[in-house]
């Protein structure tokens, strides 16, 4: 892939190449809907009058598929997802689960709703044939943030303001998830043939149980590429950072502070953690990924001791370590253990040889880095922008479960969704355009169809 650098926004290729992929892709596209069309009256056609009807047939049945998207209907759903709350901390993503439900069983499509813990289902969507394999896999969530303070009116009944709906989720991710609905619902009305799957966990906002839960109990499939419907203002996100948070115990020996000498400090120990770390976040930016920059380090809290007059016998640290692909958090975990027990060992430091490192990772999410040039991204970028988006491309900083499915599946995964991550997730009067989740759905829509008819279309046996 590309060694540029590339920020939020700016585009990935020259539009000469773009022209030619589209083009080879365009015909996949049609050779596969032409066979899926096959069998009766096609076959008596002549090759070329199939090949330009196919192609017609083709743009006609995606606007068709256009057609059925309704933004007020969106709206709604959106507007009751976020009324149903799911507040986290908090566990109670059940009632959004359950309306969700609700919406793909009056479509017919296969909805397992999976307990991860009491309250909180993870849900799997499958439309289609063979299981939705070998379509577009959907990924969202159902949980929200707190509301917090500074509303000026109740984050749970969601009202509008012009084109705006305003309530928690609205961006993150309700609105996204409502857009995903209404795409698989147009996709499935016109097209029963296209394979489609919706994941939607549980958790994100905290631990990730639910997806993680999920790569634990639902096997790897083959699906032709994931979308993650988190806010992006519809900008295509090809990569984006891991995320893990890891704990680091310190077992020292206490003794009176009038006597130091005879035990062992837990928080100096600690200290040679922190300067390990620092040392340590300033070698990984120097040497940093040419796409996604370096990894971080934060050491966000510190715990240890018992008072001020006694040498403390131990000393806790929470650690977050933003990672890149090919990053391991247990491995990191342990290189840092090993340097702390070799600097704490050279120090000249009385009952050095009596503390003690122990360490978890007490949660990750891994990253994920998709060629910006593949086939799956262009067919992305195109269906954004032939609904009225600018097509851009960019990469996150920020982590997003979209890891975990690119891992677990080894399916190229992006992140692509209405609203705005920075300016309204997680912020007071959470507010989503209506606009922009009609033409998120029109993209999903159009995704799904294009992905579903190449990868799952009888091309491919
Ligand atoms: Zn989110």
């Amino acid at each position: 892939m590309s060694a540029v650098r590339q920020t939020q926004g700016a585009a990935f290729r020259q539009a000469q190449d773009k022209e030619v992929r589209v083009d080879s892709f365009r015909q996949a596209q049609d050779e596969a809907f032409r066979q899926t069309q096959g069998g009766s009256a096609a076959e008596s056609l002549a090759v070329s009058e199939a090949e330009a009807t196919s192609a017609d047939t083709r743009e006609a049945l995606e606007a068709r598929v256009l057609e059925r998207i309704d933004p007020e209907a969106i709206a709604q759903l959106a507007s009751d997802l976020i009324r149903a709350e799911s507040e986290n901390p908090g566990g109670t993503e059940e009632a959004t689960a359950q309306r969700l439900g609700v919406s793909f069983r009056v479509m017919g499509a296969q909805v397992d709703v999976d307990y991860v813990e009491p309250g909180r289902p993870n849900l799997v969507v499958r439309m289609g044939p063979n299981n939705g394999e070998g379509g577009i896999l959907f990924l969202g969530h159902s949980d929200v943030v707190p509301a917090g303070e500074g509303w000026s009116g109740d984050p749970f009944i969601p009202r509008r303001e012009g084109d705006d709906i305003i309530g928690r989720g609205a961006t993150d991710m309700k609105g996204g998830i409502a857009s995903v609905v209404a795409a698989m619902h147009a996709v499935n009305a016109e097209a029963p043939e296209i394979p489609m799957t919706f994941v939607c966990t549980v958790d994100e906002e905290v631990d990730a149980r639910g997806a993680r839960h999920y790569i634990q109990t639902v096997s790897p499939a083959n699906y032709a590429g994931c979308v993650v419907a988190e806010p992006t203002s519809l900008v295509t996100i090809t990569a984006a950072r891991g995320a893990t948070n890891l704990r680091v115990d310190i077992e020292g020996a206490s003794a009176h502070a009038g006597k130091p000498e005879e035990g062992a400090s837990a928080i100096y120990a600690a200290a040679d953690v922190i300067a390990l770390i620092e040392a340590d976040h300033k070698a990984i930016h120097d040497t940093a990924h040419p796409v996604l920059g370096s990894g971080d380090w934060n050491v966000g809290m510190i715990e240890g001791g018992h008072g001020t007059s006694i040498v403390p016998d131990r000393c806790t640290l929470s650690i977050d370590r933003r990672t890149l692909p090919d990053e391991h958090p247990e491995a990191i975990l342990e290189q840092l253990l090993d340097a702390a027990r070799t600097r704490t060992a050279e120090k000249d430091r009385p009952g050095a040889d009596r503390i003690h490192f122990t360490g978890e990772v007490e949660m990750t999410m891994p990253g994920f880095l998709t060629d910006p040039e593949s086939d799956f991204v262009c067919c992305v970028r195109d269906a954004v922008r032939e609904v009225g988006g600018n097509g851009d491309a960019g990469v996150w900083s920020a982590a997003c479960e979209g890891g975990f499915m690119a891992q677990h599946h080894k399916t190229p995964t992006i992140v692509l969704g209405p609203g705005d991550i920075t300016g309204q997730a997680h912020q007071p009067d959470e507010r989503v355009s209506v606009t922009e989740l009609h033409t998120a759905a029109r993209a999903f829509a159009l995704i799904a169809l294009r992905i579903g008819a190449v990868a799952g279309g009888p091309t491919q046996g």
